[in-house]
């Protein structure tokens, strides 16, 4: 293929959406594409690390619908990196949207262990709304504010009705489940609470088929294979971007000039911009020159950005049953359903309210989940506060003063700087029109200036699958092609 064109073009970030861009542009013929990434290292959002001997996930953990629609289920198959389980037919057919979430175990704060069966009514009424919340069956019904609203107000409703027959403290208790099972799903949303999500905005987000599964060697795994078809030399590490200038009105032979923290200036005719959401809301005023147009910053910081952190903690033997996957801490002293604390510097431990299973061959690895202002807070709590804080909450629930932990390993990525949180979740008065402004390009339709100067890929400008990792490799692509198609005319590929 002859290329006629041949622009400069500067992805910035080389996490998924970065590599994803950047390979896609060297496949379609185009020479003068780099990566600058501000860290020693490729991946972003997707770390894996050790807690001893085993893997741990920093980042992301699951390929989420992994089945023939998800691009990451593929690439980790071809590469074969993936157990032979996750890709039998039965896996990927399978709707999780229907599914319990793993074999649970139950402990309550008096340090009982409560049993699976008993527990289960409070499972099935928060399925249950969920699914009927996430395909927005309430569209008509615009009393609810938000998501957080609307449950609270049905399990209300539901449990009133349907646990009529049931005693006051059997009620009470499955209720703390149902909390127990809220504060979970401000992890998946990285939402300080399910209030701030909006009811509408919920349903833009698209399940795909297939039953959750990891990547047993480490999510990173599928990084290096995708950094191993790049040119060896495309990626320069430790080069974080500090302003994109735009629209060079002078006598510069390119529309972009990228400088960098060291002060040197990368001239570029197209830049793909991959930093994470968190990181936009923070530095857009010095990251841009000219600002940003105010439709599109006004849509940026309307978006939210919220934190969900991971807590490993090891121990000497494990306590849970062999076949347990979630175990779920269940506070018998909350009066409401809840999914926030009232005083976080005191009580954030109470958001963690459930920990999943780490796969090890010689280790007993357990994966704490928080999320919201009380994960923001817990990164800054000491180390040694914080492994006390843990013990006395296992201590707590199991009932066993015995149980030994042998070692923490927490994640902290509302502190990291090049990315202030953990990913994109909608938020109350969410519009379509916000998603299309975060992924217009510069300059912004209408103007008669060099047309995708500057292009927006990542994560949260996915309408359909943001806070995913498969989200992130479509915007890649998406931007790619906005390029391969702007030039196919030039390049005889129209
Ligand atoms: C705790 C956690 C758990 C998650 N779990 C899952 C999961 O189970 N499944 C799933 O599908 N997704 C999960 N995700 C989300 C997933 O990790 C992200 O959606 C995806 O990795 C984002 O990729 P990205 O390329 O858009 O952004 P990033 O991976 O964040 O890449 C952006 C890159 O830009 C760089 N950068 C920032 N500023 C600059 C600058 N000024 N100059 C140069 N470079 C810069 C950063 O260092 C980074 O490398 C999780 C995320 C977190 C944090």
């Amino acid at each position: 293929m002859a290329v006629n064109v041949d622009p400069n073009i500067v992805v910035i970030g080389c996490g998924v959406a970065g590599i994803a861009a950047a390979g896609r542009l060297v496949k379609a013929g185009f020479r003068n594409v780099r990566i600058l990434e501000a860290t020693a290292r490729s991946g972003g959002r997707i770390k894996s690390g050790r807690l001893g001997n085993t893997i741990v996930e920093i980042g992301a953990s699951y390929i989420h619908g992994p089945s023939e629609e998800n691009p990451i289920f593929c690439l980790a198959r071809d590469y074969g990196l993936l157990h032979p389980e996750a890709l039998t037919a039965e896996n990927q057919a399978m709707d999780i949207a229907e599914c319990f979430p793993g074999v649970p175990n139950w402990f309550s704060s008096s340090g009982q262990r409560l049993s699976s069966e008993h527990m289960k009514p409070a499972l099935e009424i928060f399925i249950e709304l969920l699914d009927e919340t996430s395909q927005n069956v309430n569209k008509e019904n615009t009393r609810w504010a938000s998501v957080g609203h609307f449950m609270r107000s049905e399990i209300q409703q539901r449990t009133a009705e349907r646990w009529k027959d049931k005693d006051a403290t059997t009620r009470a208790l499955l209720r703390c489940a149902i909390s127990a099972r809220l504060k979970e799903e401000c992890c998946t949303n990285a939402a300080h609470t399910m209030d701030e999500i909006d009811l509408s905005g919920f349903e833009m987000y698209k399940d795909l088929c297939g039953l959750d599964c990891m990547i047993p060697g480490g999510y990173e795994g599928l990084i290096d294979s995708l950094m191993s078809e790049l040119p060896t030399d495309l990626v320069s590490f430790n080069r974080p971007v500090r302003c994109v200038h735009w629209n060079n009105t002078d006598k510069r032979e390119t529309a972009v000039t990228v400088e960098c923290h060291d002060g040197e200036g990368i001239a570029a005719d197209h830049v793909i911009l991959t930093v994470p959401l968190g990181y936009l809301k923070k530095n857009h005023s010095t990251l841009f020159s000219p600002p940003l147009p105010a439709e599109k910053l006004l849509s940026i910081q309307s978006q939210a950005f919220g934190t969900c952190n991971k807590i490993f903690i090891e121990f000497d033997s494990p306590w849970w049953d062999t076949d347990t996957e979630v175990i779920y801490f269940v506070w018998e002293d909350e009066e409401d359903i809840v999914d926030q604390v009232s005083d976080i510097s005191k009580f954030w431990i109470r958001k963690m309210s459930f920990f999943t299973v780490v796969e090890s061959s010689d280790s007993h690895v357990l994966c704490g989940w928080i999320a919201g202002l009380e994960s923001e807070y817990m990164e800054s709590v000491p180390e040694e506060e914080l492994r006390s804080s843990i013990t006395q909450l296992i201590h707590r629930f199991t009932g066993n003063p015995r149980i030994v932990v042998r070692r923490i390993l927490r994640t902290q990525w509302f502190h990291d700087p090049w990315t202030y949180g953990s990913y994109y979740h909608t938020t109350i008065g969410f519009s379509k029109k916000d998603m299309e402004n975060m992924m217009a390009p510069l300059p912004m339709e209408g103007s008669q200036s060099q047309p995708l100067q500057v292009l927006f890929a990542g994560e949260a400008t996915h309408p359909h699958y943001y806070s995913t990792v498969h989200g992130a490799l479509l915007t890649g692509w998406r931007e790619a092609d906005r390029l391969i198609s702007h030039y196919a005319p030039q390049r005889g590929t129209a």
